[in-house]
């Protein structure tokens, strides 16, 4: 038998927890009631926000360049990346210059999620969701609400990870998403994260 690869190995593999000081992470066993979500704005080579939610214990990841819409005719890209330990749903502050996504991290929003994804009438389990490359759910976080989908792309199959994220149609759609430039955790913007994060540093 074959052991079932650690879900986390990828993402330390990538990482010197020497140098960085992002969680190493642990897998959560606990089946959440409320699983989570967090949009992180990342200022790394370039800006992104990575989109993550619980499913198994670990947070799924994606990176969308063009971070997130209220808007249902808009299609934003979202790249799959690694998965993240849970904790780092708190994780906000430096990685270091040179470091696998060196640049400012800020909570952009969080808070809870849930799957409406249903199939002859029964909810469909969420990695069944993420297997089959069809996620729909809805967001309950400080900007964010109402319902989003992750929908995998057939770009997919050359061995590119690409999806598409949009806002599902709902009473939550086009409006507008208030204070993109504050933390949803510590209310810090980028620059206060940035310089704060300096002088731990030296
Ligand atoms: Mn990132």
């Amino acid at each position: 038998m074959v052991a079932k690869k650690n879900p986390l190995a990828h993402y330390r593999k990538k990482r010197s927890f020497k140098k960085t000081t992002e969680p190493r992470g642990t897998i959560k066993k606990k089946k959440a009631k409320q699983p989570l979500f967090v949009v992180q704005e990342h200022h790394a080579s370039h800006l992104h926000y990575d989109f993550r939610i619980e499913i198994d214990g670990v947070l799924k990841s994606w990176a969308i360049p063009k971070g997130i819409t209220s808007d249902p005719s808009i299609k934003h890209l979202a790249v799959l990346t690694e998965n993240h330990p849970m904790e780092y749903a708190h994780f906000e502050g430096i990685i270091p210059k040179g470091e696998y996504g060196g640049g400012t991290v800020m909570v952009w929003d969080i808070g809870t999620y849930e799957n409406i994804k249903e199939v002859d009438g029964k909810i469909l389990p969420m990695d069944k969701c993420f297997a089959k490359g069809r996620i729909e759910i809805v967001l309950n976080g400080k900007k964010l609400k109402g319902g989003y989908a992750l929908i995998k792309t057939q770009r997919s199959e050359t061995g590119e990870n690409y999806w598409l994220f949009l806002k599902m149609r709902d009473k939550y759609a086009k409006r507008k998403i208030p204070s993109i430039t504050r933390s949803a955790l510590t209310g810090r913007t980028i620059k206060q994260i940035a310089q704060e994060g300096k002088t731990y540093e030296d």
